[in-house]
């Protein structure tokens, strides 16, 4: 097992991975920009290692702080949690080369279904349903009008490169499309220094729904059932449960084992998620793999009795996967606190929590790091707690889900806690019948 693990990320999933890592008797080292000196992740770690100031790019993003932290520190492992370097290749490459282990999958396979495109064919080889689109990357605008009226509008502009909804362009026609193909590549060339877009059929009002996985080198290649992702705003999700209100039995079992079939096929190691759009006749099609730990991974851990953290950090080191999957049990749906104002369109509202009080109680877990006095700093994404509940089925989470929001109480700053209270007012909802333009249609901001 490792001797220390170096966690590369900051916020509610650094602290999460100190956590279970203390579970497994293993010492960590926090990294932290200026700005996150007090942030709980660096008070509950081992030993934590400032990196630099507060733009990522000089923290952390910046590889030779972090290696060098590692270093200093003796760690021998790096827990890149999702987002910042967890999806980076090269990063994993050069933990290698420093005799380092990433936590995460191969740079091949990170390389193989990190990227959409290609993360596409190497499903549509395989026989997975893909949304129709572009085969790879397109080149230019006539290249793109060509797919586009062979596929038939309206079409969708993805970055290639793209994560958090950033980069994507609806194109309902082809007059919109130049225009479109501009503003995608400017965004995503900005958002993930890679302009590249692909193209793909714009399936109108689909279903979120992922497939959870965990690979392991001795021939395990497990998935832990479904979450549904549906509730959205501007493509970025929510709200998040298990199992999906929507899929039947039979469509649960077809997309668990397509997820499965695309990870053999490239001998994928450790945690991901295979997502897929499902249209309203219950057809299903992948549009991309996250080659890491998610946000959302609490819901699964609450219905199938895992912590995915602790068989990452196994895997890893080499050993087989500790949890092998089980049936669910009851329901889980997990509410994204952010400090953003619904009221003001979602308009990020950081600055000083002048009082804070969690929920508990049975069936109610919170992933937080922070507290009364906590400033939150401007420089990174809003998710501030994630509220998950569960319940013996979806009714009974969504009681819990209500009486525990009541029980939340943040002063000094705006979230999105009055916002999960209007969608867990809503009839639909209630009744689990909603798909990705639910908040369009249904809640007033
Ligand atoms: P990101 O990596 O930016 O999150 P995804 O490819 O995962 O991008 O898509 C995010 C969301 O955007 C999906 O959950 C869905 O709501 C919407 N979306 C993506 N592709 C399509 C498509 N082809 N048709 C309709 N909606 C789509």
């Amino acid at each position: 097992m490792f001797k220390k693990i170096l966690i590369a990320n900051r916020g509610e999933i650094a602290l999460r991975i100190i956590r279970t890592c203390k579970e497994l008797g293993i010492p960590t080292v926090a990294v932290y920009s200026e700005v996150d000196r007090d942030s709980l992740h660096v008070v509950f770690a081992d030993e934590a290692v400032c990196i630099g100031p507060a733009p990522s790019n000089q923290s952390y993003l910046k590889i030779p702080n972090i290696l060098s932290a590692a270093l200093i520190t003796g760690a021998d492992a790096i827990h890149p949690g999702y987002g910042f370097l967890a999806e980076n290749a090269e990063f994993s490459e050069i933990c290698a080369e420093s005799n380092i282990k990433f936590i995460g999958p191969s740079p091949d396979s990170i390389r193989k279904m990190g990227d959409k495109a290609f993360a596409k064919e190497t499903m549509k080889k395989v026989g997975v349903p893909v949304v129709p689109g572009s085969d790879s990357v397109i080149n230019d605008v006539d290249e793109a009008k060509k797919i586009a009226a062979e596929i038939g509008y309206p079409v969708m502009l993805k970055a290639s490169a793209g994560g958090g909804g950033k980069g994507m362009r609806i194109v309902w026609e082809e007059s919109e499309i130049e225009k479109a193909f501009q503003t995608a590549g400017n965004e995503a060339g900005a958002a993930f220094s890679n302009p590249a877009l692909y193209l793909e059929k714009y399936i109108e009002n689909p279903h979120h729904v992922e497939i959870q996985v965990l690979c392991d080198q001795h021939g395990n290649f497990f998935h832990y059932g479904e979450r549904d992702c549906s509730i959205q705003r501007r493509h970025q999700k929510l709200i998040e449960e298990s199992p999906s209100p929507f899929i039947t039995e039979e469509v649960r079992q077809k997309m668990g084992e397509a997820a499965l079939l695309g990870v053999r096929s490239v001998n994928y190691e450790g945690a991901g998620t295979v997502e897929f759009l499902v249209d309203k006749y219950q057809n299903f099609y992948f549009i991309e793999m996250n080659t890491r730990i998610q946000v959302e991974h609490p819901v699964t851990e609450m219905v199938r009795n895992l912590d995915l953290i602790k068989n990452q950090i196994l895997v890893a080191a080499g050993l087989p996967i500790a949890d092998k999957p089980r049936e669910p049990r009851g329901h889980a749906i997990e509410f994204r606190i952010n400090a953003e104002d619904p009221e003001k369109n979602f308009r990020p509202s950081p600055g000083k929590i002048e009082y804070l009080h969690f929920p508990g109680g049975f069936g109610v877990r919170i992933d937080s790091h922070v507290y009364t006095d906590y400033v939150i700093p401007p420089n990174y994404d809003s998710l501030i707690a994630k509220m998950i509940v569960w319940g013996t089925d979806r009714i009974h989470a969504i009681r819990r889900a209500k009486r525990a929001l009541e029980e939340f109480k943040i002063e000094g700053i705006k979230t999105t806690i009055p916002f999960h209270q209007k969608v867990l007012e809503n009839e639909k909802f209630i009744e689990g019948d909603f798909d990705t333009s639910f908040i369009d249609k249904n809640i007033n901001n």
